[in-house]
């Protein structure tokens, strides 16, 4: 009996003993690809010898030093590290040990920035509707996925969401790219008029969306217009990278591919690859000026903040993912697995949309591919494949969105950076069949 609650309390998941490469194997010695990296998490694979080194060598050193008194090497060299690869403006890194930490500290640092600079009446925090920003209230609270939200709405500070920026389902037919961009980035500025440009914080969003939609990337320069309109009204941009960033689309930062650039970035997953819980938030060098010329000290803290061990692992981490030219293999890779997809399910009746970009590669299933009709939410089709594709010795990341109340299927893919040709032909053959024998199980 465990001791454990767990995610759900109607079964005890799988017991994972060892994990090697891309494959994970369980106690009873079935052996799964990892082909969504947990949660956009692995990305650099499992038991990497050279993360371990480093793992090894800090815990011998020195594992943990509380930095309310100390800094560390390891913290010190990923933050400058973090810096020096980061979008423009950006100036520092706050490191923590999760995303939605990640999040809390980023809404806290726009809220600062703006009572150092005497402007309180800012407090409005504008996000978007099917997204997702972490499981503290904060976090919770940004994000728009009702179904996470719906129970503790009373604890949440009040937020305010616009459409996301979602093609398949919110572009009207015959609308140009451009014209849907702009629609889709007028409802922000419509949204900061209606709240008063001076009381509002900041805008959040994920450039690539990951767990409530399956890997849906902007369309044109939804980003741009964006930018455009949190700086003309003096409104910070916050950029959630926790999972679509840290090269998982192909660049080190989703944003890149959109030209733009945030005043704060969080990034976590892919950061220390599952080797160790860590997260950061990247703030420009604006806000750490606000705060440097103000207070001087940030309101903030937690116990693992700038943890060594989590440090050390993530600058392995990021170390051999640049020694071994790994964005490269992602966009390479991306590829193949975009086409073979494309190849497999493309004429699939039941699949009505495959969007990503990189190795982040979702599928969306339908009832109906002309009407785009979702299938009933009752079927749980998401979890049907999720268990198949376990029966597959397969990994795949399962959702059951919200889409404007409406709920729809999708699979996320985000297989570790170092996958082969041979990997993703294997990944997408067990996907199919998966997904086949899911809907095999529906009532006809
Ligand atoms: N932001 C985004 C975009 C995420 O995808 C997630 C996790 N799925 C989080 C925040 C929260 O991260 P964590 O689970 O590490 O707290």
């Amino acid at each position: 009996m465990t001791r454990l609650l767990h995610r759900t309390t109607r079964s005890t998941p799988r017991l994972a003993v060892a994990a090697r490469g891309i494959t994970i194997e369980d106690s009873e010695g079935r052996s799964y690809i990892d082909a969504c990296g947990g949660a956009a998490v692995s990305c650099l694979g499992h038991g990497h010898p050279d993360v371990l080194a480093a793992l090894h060598r800090q815990a011998d050193s020195l594992a943990y030093a509380h930095t309310g008194f100390f800094t560390t090497e390891a913290a010190e060299a990923l933050g400058a590290r973090l810096v020096a690869d980061a979008p423009e403006g950006i100036g520092h890194a706050y490191l923590v040990s999760g995303g939605s930490e990640a999040v809390e500290a980023a809404l806290k640092l726009a809220r600062q920035y703006f009572t150092e600079r005497g402007e309180p009446q800012r407090r409005h925090v504008i996000a978007r509707r099917q997204s997702y920003h972490g499981n503290t209230l904060g976090a919770l609270a940004a994000g728009g996925n009702e179904w996470r939200r719906a129970q503790f709405r009373p604890l949440l500070i009040e937020t305010h969401h616009i459409a996301p920026c979602f093609a398949y389902r919110e572009q009207h037919e015959g609308e140009s790219a451009a014209d849907y961009a702009a629609r889709a980035a007028g409802e922000l500025e419509a949204k900061i008029a209606e709240l008063g440009a001076e009381n509002v914080l900041a805008f959040v969003a994920e450039p690539v969306v990951g767990a409530t939609a399956g890997a849906v990337p902007p369309v044109g320069d939804y980003f741009k217009r964006i930018r455009e309109i949190c700086d003309r009204h003096g409104v910070l941009l916050i950029l959630d990278e926790v999972m679509c960033g840290m090269g998982r689309t192909g660049t080190l930062h989703a944003c890149e591919q959109e030209g733009i650039a945030p005043d704060l970035m969080t990034v976590a997953k892919g950061l220390g690859g599952g080797y160790q819980p860590i997260g950061a938030v990247l703030l420009s060098q604006k806000i750490y000026d606000a705060i440097a010329g103000g207070s001087g000290f940030f309101q903030h803290g937690h116990t693992y903040m700038g943890h060594p061990m989590a440090a050390a692992a993530a600058l392995a981490v990021q170390e051999v993912i640049a020694r071994d030219n790994l964005l490269e293999n992602v966009r390479e890779m991306g590829a193949h697995l975009r086409a073979r997809l494309e190849e497999v399910l493309g004429d699939h009746p039941k699949v009505g949309d495959i969007r990503g970009r990189g190795l982040f590669q979702g599928i969306e299933l339908v009832a109906d591919r002309a009407t785009k009709a979702p299938f009933d939410p009752d079927l749980k089709l998401h979890a049907r494949i999720k268990a198949q594709a376990m029966g597959q010795g397969l990994m795949c990341y399962p959702m059951g969105g919200t889409i404007d109340g409406q709920r729809g299927d999708h699979v996320l893919l985000a297989p570790p950076f170092i996958v082969t040709r041979d990997d993703v032909d294997e990944i997408v053959a067990r996907l199919a069949k998966a997904i086949d024998l899911a809907l095999a199980e529906l009532p006809s």
